[in-house]
């Protein structure tokens, strides 16, 4: 068996495949522990896969935190446009939903699979399953990358092993151990874009229910820092885009404050005041309809402060008064626990971005050794972005391959 390459590619995510994909003129094999490819592509998006999104590049530039440099070039040089002409030329198009968000037009996340493996076959990229990569060392300039069974031999290296999140789909973690070995520093790693749950949480009747464009902060170093989006009560705790973006900066232990209206304190303290004198009889759940809020939500808020909901609004005392808006507007809650790896969509932190060239996707440290994907120190929010870097990262390696 033919144990020489000129590149080997470790992992059968999109920015391993897609790297492997686009480049010309070379031996290119792919190692891919799992018994079939990019187990977490087909489960991505609830199995639909949210492949990218719409908006310009600025745009995307506000997606990755701290990121933005980094991820600059690549997502300038394989734009999210580019990766669905790719997509449509090889007969998938995609449809947008009203959030900007892209998806396969057969809503199957295999049919962009089939696309990707297809394209392996057309361009003679080699792809060996069962095959765990488990060291890989360096001597002169040619790579020896060790598997249970074979030790291979290349000359570049392209690390695509994503990070640690969905653990069962194959992502343990192996590509810091391999960069570790190479020098280079891991920012320690948590999990993003997970849910949370809260201590003592008392909404636990009302699962379910979601909310749109609710205000979640917390204080960090004297600073507030706020997100903005949909989310659901669970069962502990919360989850939804406006939760699990926020997550990356959330901790255990924190406190959170979140306004479950879009209404201001005051102007749910004025409406509660008009009512009352317009007409005492009527209830304060009636009244608080205004706050658009569902109405079991309203049941539970009440509830759980001690307040009948069919109490007459006269009847309020100015306290109970200041409480609910509290309740409404300036809930504090303290955060459980974010919930870990095996329920977090992805990985924050990994290898370190100083450390590789933001142009290339080349190691700073070691020649001919590249990262794509989530194996490095970024993550995007949710909405398509996190794939999407993982196909331009991927592309920008073969780029710099092909030079
Ligand atoms: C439930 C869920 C839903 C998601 N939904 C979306 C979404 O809709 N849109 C979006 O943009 N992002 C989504 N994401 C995130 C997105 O799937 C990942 O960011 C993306 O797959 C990362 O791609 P990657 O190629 O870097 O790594 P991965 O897709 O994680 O692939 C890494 C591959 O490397 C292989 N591997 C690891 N170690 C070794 C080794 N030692 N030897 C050989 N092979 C190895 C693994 O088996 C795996 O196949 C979701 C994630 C999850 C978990």
């Amino acid at each position: 068996m033919k144990n020489y390459f000129d590149v080997i590619v470790i992992g059968t995510g999109p920015a391993g495949l897609f790297s492997a994909i686009n480049i010309k003129n070379k031996s290119v094999l792919i190692l891919e522990k799992n018994s079939k490819p990019a187990k977490k592509l087909l489960i991505s998006g609830a199995g639909r896969c949210n492949i990218t999104n719409s908006g310009d590049l600025n745009h995307y530039l506000t997606k990755y935190s701290d990121k933005k440099n980094f991820v600059q070039p690549s997502l300038k040089e394989f734009t999210n446009y580019q990766l669905l002409e790719y997509f449509s030329k090889n007969g998938l198009n995609c449809y947008m939903d009203k959030n900007g968000k892209y998806f396969p037009e057969t809503d199957d996340a295999h049919d962009f699979l089939n696309i990707l493996i297809d394209s392996c076959n057309k361009n003679r990229v080699k792809i060996n399953y069962n095959s765990k990569v488990i060291d890989i060392k360096k001597n002169d300039d040619i790579f020896s990358i060790e598997t249970e069974e074979l030790i291979y031999n290349a000359k570049i290296v392209i690390i695509g092993t994503g990070g640690l999140s969905y653990p069962t789909t194959g992502t343990t973690g192996d590509g810091y151990r391999f960069a570790k070995k190479f020098g280079h520093k891991i920012i320690p790693t948590r999990p993003a874009l997970t849910s949370i749950k809260i201590r003592d949480y008392s909404y636990k009747e009302i699962e379910g229910i979601s909310l749109k464009k609710i205000t979640i902060s917390k204080i960090e170093n004297n600073k507030t820092i706020s997100n903005t989006g949909d989310i659901v009560f669970t069962r502990n705790g919360f989850s939804g885009p406006g939760i699990i973006d926020f997550s990356r900066f959330l901790n255990n232990d924190d406190e959170i404050l979140i306004n479950f209206s879009e209404l201001k304190g005051e102007e749910i303290e004025t409406n509660i005041l008009n009512e009352m004198n317009k007409n005492g009889k009527v209830s304060i759940k009636k009244v608080l309809k205004s706050t658009n809020l569902p109405e079991r939500l309203l049941e539970q808020f009440l509830l759980n402060l001690g307040i009948e909901d069919d109490m007459q609004i006269s009847k309020l005392s100015k306290e109970n008064r200041k409480k609910i808006v509290n309740e409404i507007v300036a809930k504090k809650l303290i955060i459980d626990k974010v919930n870990g790896f095996n329920m977090a969509m992805v990985t924050a932190g990994g290898v370190d971005t100083k450390e590789v060239n933001r142009k290339s996707m080349e190691s700073k440290l070691i020649e001919n050794l590249f990262f794509v994907g989530e194996v490095l120190d970024v993550d995007g929010d949710t909405g398509g972005y996190n794939v999407q870097f993982a196909f331009s990262s991927g592309y920008l390696a073969a780029k710099k391959i092909n030079l």
